[in-house]
């Protein structure tokens, strides 16, 4: 059956989002329905409010989030309601060639359907009866969700539904390039750029990773202090110490991987020049559409260096989610340090506005 609740909308660029009651329809054959218990605050949110992701408006925004299973479609056989789910924003079709080579992070089918369900219509309707879109396949920031099967992961009950959420997004993202994409060795130097809420994740994932050298570079001392709690070994603030290459180079030495977590041409071009020859820079932040690197050509031949991308950390969802939620069981990945604060929906407008202080925010749903 159909359900009334609360949720996020983006509703006109540049402007706050606005909470609205809006109608998720019930599941069809292959879908289900989530009671979402909490939703991280990412910043792919802001980026659809702001231009940045090209988005259309009128878009139930959230994409990061752990809920309880109340309704299941006519064909789901493996799932179960009351079950605790995590969801992935990338619903795998688990056929095309990217699936079939275990890399579900690239699948063709969910950038197909833009933001709408893999038939193509929408589950959503607000007050008026207009139909509304789903973000990145989710649409999470909501009381209820229907999602696509391949969208939920069945985890663990007792993990707290705020740290649950984050592994949806910003953890997988974070710790996924560097155990997935990078597969970084033990002993290795990274460099970190960027210590937001992905970049602490992939501190953490290089402290998982055995790294014996971890440097978080950022602009913002306070955000370098809390990278220390997840890892880092050194700090480096450009607008104090200078040009991160030179800085990182003369403390540590070239490193063997850096992470990229901004999205930003001139810093994904740091990422490539600080590494050592046949290096790895990884880039892992969403650079706006328009942005261009440039580099040295000849040092592509001459150096070795790899430069690469790290979409939604290689995560092959299914397989990390589980593993991600026993590293926390087991103290070795922290997730309660990542909430720095829990909103109620009706205060969404706030937590996008406390963004840029907040490692994450997270809403809460009763
Ligand atoms: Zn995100
Ligand atoms: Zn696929």
């Amino acid at each position: 059956m159909s359900r009334v609740g609360k949720a996020v909308i983006h509703r006109e660029v540049g402007k706050p989002v606005s909470v609205e009651e809006v109608t998720v329809l019930s599941p069809g054959p292959d879908e289900v329905m989530v009671k979402v218990s909490a939703c991280g605050v990412c910043h792919s949110d802001l980026s659809a409010t702001n231009g940045t992701i090209p988005m259309p408006t009128d878009t139930v925004l959230g994409h990061e989030a752990a809920g309880t299973i109340v309704e299941l479609g006519e064909r789901v056989g493996d799932l179960a309601v009351g079950d605790t789910v995590g969801v992935s924003w990338i619903p795998m079709c688990g056929t095309c060639r990217f699936c079939i080579m275990g890399r579900p992070a690239l699948c063709d089918r969910p950038a197909k359907h833009g933001p709408r369900m893999q038939d193509g219509s929408s589950r959503l309707r607000d007050k008026a009866g207009k139909e509304l879109n789903h973000f990145m396949s989710s649409a999470v920031m909501a009381e209820y969700a229907t999602l696509p099967r391949q969208s939920v992961i069945k985890i663990d009950p007792s993990v707290p539904p705020e740290c649950a959420a984050l592994v949806g997004c910003a953890v997988t993202t974070g710790v996924g390039a560097v155990l997935n994409t990078a597969k970084v060795e033990p002993g290795s130097i990274v460099a970190v750029i960027g210590a937001g809420g992905v970049g602490l994740n992939v501190i953490q994932g290089a402290r998982l990773a055995g790294a014996r050298a971890i440097v978080a570079v950022d602009t913002n001392d306070e955000k370098l202090e809390f990278a220390k709690v997840f890892g880092a070994t050194h700090l480096v603030n450009p607008t104090k110490d200078g040009d991160a290459v030179d800085r990182i180079k003369k403390t540590v030495g070239a490193p063997d991987y850096s992470f990229e977590c901004i999205g930003f041409s001139d810093t994904i071009r740091q990422s490539y020049m600080m590494i050592r020859k046949g290096g790895m820079a990884v880039v892992v932040g969403i650079a706006p559409a328009s942005q261009k690197v440039e580099l040295p050509a000849v040092l592509l031949p001459i150096t070795e260096k790899i430069l690469t991308g790290s979409m939604y950390g290689s995560t092959r969802p299914r397989v990390d989610f589980p593993k991600l939620i026993e590293l926390y069981k087991t103290k070795q990945l922290l997730l309660d340090e990542l909430v720095t604060q829990r909103y109620r929906i009706e205060d969404a407008p706030r937590a996008f506005e406390d963004m840029k202080k907040n490692a994450r925010g997270v809403i809460m749903f009763d």
